[in-house]
């Protein structure tokens, strides 16, 4: 019983015993609340698109509406959701539960950022934003797994990208020094987007938020991109920052030693 008590006890040795039982207690009563949480988010999350998928099958079977173009494009989004839902979270257990292996070695970021800005400035639209890479070519080299930093970059560039309707993104880098007078590289992906208000700045990194969800849910967000960007920057020994102004734009920033 995870409520269970040592009561205190005269005796020393017993006294310590109970109290590094309770210990162990309190944080086994700890990661079963987080793991009812957990089950209970991911019940909401998986219901919303289901009910959505199979009202419309339901539908079609019955013949009160008709397939169109639309509607299977439709369908096929909340498919889409629910799959990158699964592969987020797969992603998220492996790196909160430890498993996930990362092998930092000298890493030149400077070409993967080239790539990335290749990449993602393909899927931008006429209207779209401008995606700029203003980070010099010299950047000394940083200590980080290769696909870990791409993925913590591919998922700040695609949330800039999702969040930002006209304007400009901005990937830059400078040298930086931590609070323990490390050196590091500061990696900025700023946008001109939607921003983010103050209120809600604090729980960017939970996992499952957005701020508004029916929006996010439309262009396919899981809620769990930054929660797993944030774990990956830190299990490499850096910081992911957030700075924003509704309305205005965002900046999400992360550091990395150097070499
Ligand atoms: P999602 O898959 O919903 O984008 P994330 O964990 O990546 O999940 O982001 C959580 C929420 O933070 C988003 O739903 C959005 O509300 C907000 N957000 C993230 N990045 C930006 C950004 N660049 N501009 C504005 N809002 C953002």
């Amino acid at each position: 019983d995870l409520q269970s008590r040592m009561p205190p006890s005269d005796i020393p040795e017993l006294e310590q015993l109970g109290e590094s039982f309770n210990r162990m207690a309190d944080s086994l009563a700890d990661v079963e609340q987080q793991r009812r949480e957990l089950v209970s988010d991911l019940t909401h999350e998986l219901r919303s698109p289901l009910t959505v998928v199979r009202g419309y099958l339901e539908q079609l079977a019955e013949g009160t509406i008709a397939g169109d173009p639309e509607l299977y494009q439709r369908l096929v989004g909340e498919t889409r959701r629910l799959e990158r839902l699964t592969v987020d979270l797969q992603e998220l257990s492996k790196v909160e539960a430890g498993y996930l292996s990362i092998q930092r070695q000298p890493l030149d970021l400077y070409p993967l950022l080239v790539k990335l800005q290749q990449r993602f400035a393909d899927q931008l639209l006429e209207e779209g934003p401008e995606l700029i890479l203003a980070a010099p070519s010299s950047l000394p080299p940083v200590l980080a797994d290769p696909d870990r930093t791409e993925q913590i970059l591919v998922n700040l560039i695609g949330n800039a990208v999702r969040y930002t309707p006209s304007g400009a993104i901005t990937i830059d880098a400078h040298l930086g020094n931590d609070q323990e007078k490390n050196n590091l590289l500061w990696v900025t992906v700023t946008d001109t987007g939607i921003g983010i208000a103050a209120g809600d700045l604090p729980y960017v990194f939970e996992r499952f938020w957005r701020a508004d969800k029916s929006r996010s849910r439309y262009s396919g967000g899981t809620g769990l991109g930054l929660a797993i960007a944030k774990r990956l920057v830190e299990l490499q020994g850096g910081n992911l920052l957030v700075r924003s102004t509704l309305g205005q734009g965002s900046e999400f920033s992360f550091s990395l030693p150097l070499v």
